[in-house]
């Protein structure tokens, strides 16, 4: 059955693809030119369509979805470009997808790994109670707050401060162990944190760790959130529902397009990086990276998590995800999964050429933004947005609440959801 309705979708998307294709050909021209099939571009689209224009959408990859993309293979719902887990505390978002997708009732709770030892994320009872063998909120409480005292009272010292006078953290270490303690931030975010930026923790800024939240209950749940869940059968399904009625072209890149179908499209939403649309006239703005190594393992369960953290110098990569478990180990039809899928993930310094995945919101290169930004605003007939377009982290809810906040404004339409 399940191979079945695989044909039967590889033949319809066939056939969708070259239907799409001869629309694009055709005399039309669309109202607009969406430029990249990612979260943002495919709720623009949408909300066009929905608005009584016409879209067309391009992608320089060979597939939609963008950084939300799932493939099935060996029926398993592999999240290609890194774990992607939806929560959202917004109602109308919430209720938004779930007309594009159902959502299973997946909640995250990773769990660390330093060296032979298991903790569970994010920092809450289990893992403190794990770590000293105490078992009450009152006594964690009093053991971080000696470590940090402990801590800060012998940094004080070296820098000849009085008792009375404050401690500003210089750095990342001091940061840290100022607001969760020794034991916490040794096994637990040093090591973890060096992998991630590629430095070590005296050498990264105080800021990047701003608050560390703390949780004095035994509870595992990644997010505080109200809603959570991953949809069943993958993003990439929900995000062709999103354009279904749009059409699409996958492996073409903006400047190939516009040359060939010049004319054909009255404006640009242009959801791809800022400085590559300027050719890098006034330099390239920064990224980290992410490296996925993806394997294929014959064997039902690998580590009995969706995300292990590696929080230890002893593997290399900061994570290995096990795809199956962000649906639970079953296939669509319920049956447990005989083989299993994982990725580990390696942090990397970003060079051209390479994708983009988080902007480093520096000084810096937040300067640099700016002034992309203000050649952008001058741009006729074009305007920016998603996370490349606007150079800023956003989680899917937010990408999709600054789509919202684009089609209003640019479609003069309201965003109507069931009951918000
Ligand atoms: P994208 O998905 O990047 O889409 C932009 C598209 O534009 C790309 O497909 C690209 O190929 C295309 N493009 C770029 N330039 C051109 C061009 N010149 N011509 C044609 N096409 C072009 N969010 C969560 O809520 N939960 C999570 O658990 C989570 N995990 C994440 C893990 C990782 C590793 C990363 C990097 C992000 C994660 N996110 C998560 C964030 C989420 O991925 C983003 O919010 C979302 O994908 C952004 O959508 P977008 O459309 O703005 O960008």
């Amino acid at each position: 059955n399940a191979y079945l309705e695989h044909q039967e979708k590889v033949y319809s998307y066939a056939q969708k693809e070259r239907e799409d294709r001869q629309e694009i050909e055709s005399g039309k021209v669309f109202d607009y030119l969406v430029v990249g099939a990612g979260l943002y571009g495919a709720v623009f689209a949408n909300e066009a369509c929905k608005a009584g224009k016409t879209a067309v959408v391009i992608d320089k990859r060979d597939h939609i979805g963008g950084n939300v993309y799932t493939s099935r293979r060996d029926n398993i719902d592999v999240h290609e470009y890194g774990a992607h887990i939806f929560h959202t505390s917004d109602k109308k978002v919430w209720e938004y997808v779930n007309q594009y997708a159902e959502f299973n009732h997946y909640i995250n709770s990773p769990v660390a790994r330093y060296k032979d030892e298991l903790y569970n994320l994010p920092f809450n009872m289990n893992t403190f109670s794990k770590m000293w063998g105490l078992y009450t909120p009152e006594q964690v409480q009093a053991k971080i707050e000696e470590q940090r005292a402990e801590y800060i009272a012998q940094k004080k010292k070296e820098r000849g401060l009085a008792p009375e006078e404050a401690f500003v953290p210089q750095n990342l270490e001091e940061q840290a162990i100022s607001l969760a303690g020794t034991d916490i931030y040794e096994k637990l975010i040093r090591e973890y944190t060096q992998k991630q930026w590629g430095r070590p923790c005296t050498e990264l800024p105080a800021f990047i760790i701003r608050r560390l939240p703390l949780r004095f209950t035994y509870d595992n749940n990644y997010f505080n959130d109200r809603y959570q869940g991953i949809p069943i059968g993958g993003y990439t399904q929900m995000v062709e529902k999103l354009l279904s009625g749009v059409p699409v072209m996958t492996g073409i890149d903006y400047r190939t397009f516009a040359k060939k179908y010049a004319g054909k499209y009255r404006k640009v939403i242009y959801t791809g990086p800022i400085d590559e649309y300027f050719d890098y006239r006034l330099g390239h703005l920064q990224y980290r990276t992410v490296r996925f190594e993806t394997e294929e393992l014959d064997m039902p369960n690998f580590q009995g998590n969706a995300v292990v953290n590696y929080t230890g110098s002893e593997a290399p990569w900061t994570r290995i995800i096990e795809h199956k478990w962000f649906e639970f180990g079953k296939d669509l039809e319920g049956n447990d999964l005989p083989k299993t899928i994982i990725s580990r993930e390696y942090s990397t310094e970003w060079q051209p050429g390479m994708e983009p995945y988080y902007p480093v919101n520096d000084e810096a290169n937040m300067k640099l933004y700016e002034q992309y930004k203000k050649l952008a605003e001058k741009e006729p007939g074009v305007l920016f947005g998603g996370r490349l377009g606007t150079y800023r982290y956003y989680n899917m809810d937010q990408v999709i609440l600054q789509a919202w906040e684009m089609a209003e404004k640019e479609l003069k339409t309201r965003i109507l959801v069931g009951s918000v």
